[in-house]
């Protein structure tokens, strides 16, 4: 069960790129319709909301309530749609037991967002309302970084417009050249700041290092 842990000191909110999870991964997602239908998958869905410290280590599975589907009945339908898992296997919880991607991140990233957030239903409602507020899919759609099976786009490019939108550095992961996921960090209360703890010359490039120069966003093959 959960250990006590010193208070994190920011939150970053992870977004996952459909088109790159769901590469290679097609049987699985026809199989539980993950990656077509009710979602759109031309734009980013949420991996989590995480708490972390400034040093670039994390408190996980903290002490707090066990996950309950029943708390977050009334957001079911808009975590399906802006939260769904991209994986056709069950996820661990922290207690040695599977459960849903929800449970899965409620366990290991939201039981430690205390005191600011400090129950289930507040972790996926602020979660879904950053991620409404932050609309990285749209910012990159107006700068011109579409979906495509072709383009490639300049990483720095990609930083850049969420800079200008944001007024922050994101942290991009990238799997085989690919955007795997693009994460926003907050302070405590919710403004934007960086993802990078000691801001310097070119510096936004390493929170960024599994992407190389010129980087895709994948369509999900029909
Ligand atoms: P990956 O190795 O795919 O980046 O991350 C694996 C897992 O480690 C993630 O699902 C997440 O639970 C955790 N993790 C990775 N990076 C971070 C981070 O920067 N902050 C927090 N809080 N967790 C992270
Ligand atoms: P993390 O610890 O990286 O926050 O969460 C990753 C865990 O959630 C893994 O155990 C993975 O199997 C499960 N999972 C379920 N659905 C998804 C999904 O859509 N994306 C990712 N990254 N992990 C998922």
């Amino acid at each position: 069960s959960g250990q006590e842990q010193r208070e994190f000191d920011y939150f970053k909110l992870a977004l996952q790129w459909p088109g790159t999870i769901c590469q290679g991964n097609h049987r699985c997602c026809a199989s539980n319709g993950c990656c077509q239908g009710s979602n759109s998958l031309s734009e980013f869905t949420i991996h989590g909301l995480w708490p972390d410290y400034n040093d670039g280590s994390w408190p996980a599975c903290c002490n707090g309530p066990r996950y309950d589907s029943k708390e977050i009945s009334t957001l079911t339908d808009v975590l399906k749609k802006y939260w769904p898992s991209l994986s056709c296997s069950k996820s661990s919880t922290c207690h040695g037991g599977k459960g849903t991607f929800w449970a899965h991140e409620w366990e290991k990233h939201g039981t430690c967002c205390s005191p600011v957030i400090r129950d289930e239903y507040s972790y996926f409602l602020t979660a879904i309302n950053v991620y409404s507020k932050y609309n990285v899919t749209q910012v990159l759609n107006e700068a011109g970084y579409l979906p495509s099976n072709s383009e490639k786009y300049p990483l720095g490019g990609i930083i850049a417009a969420i800079q200008n939108a944001f007024h922050a550095t994101p942290e991009l992961q990238c799997k085989g050249g690919a955007v795997e996921e693009l994460r926003l960090c907050f302070f405590k209360d919710f403004k934007p700041r960086d993802c990078i703890s000691e801001p310097h010359i070119k510096s936004y490039l390493v929170a960024s290092s599994s992407c190389p120069k010129y980087v895709s966003l994948p369509d999900v093959q029909a």
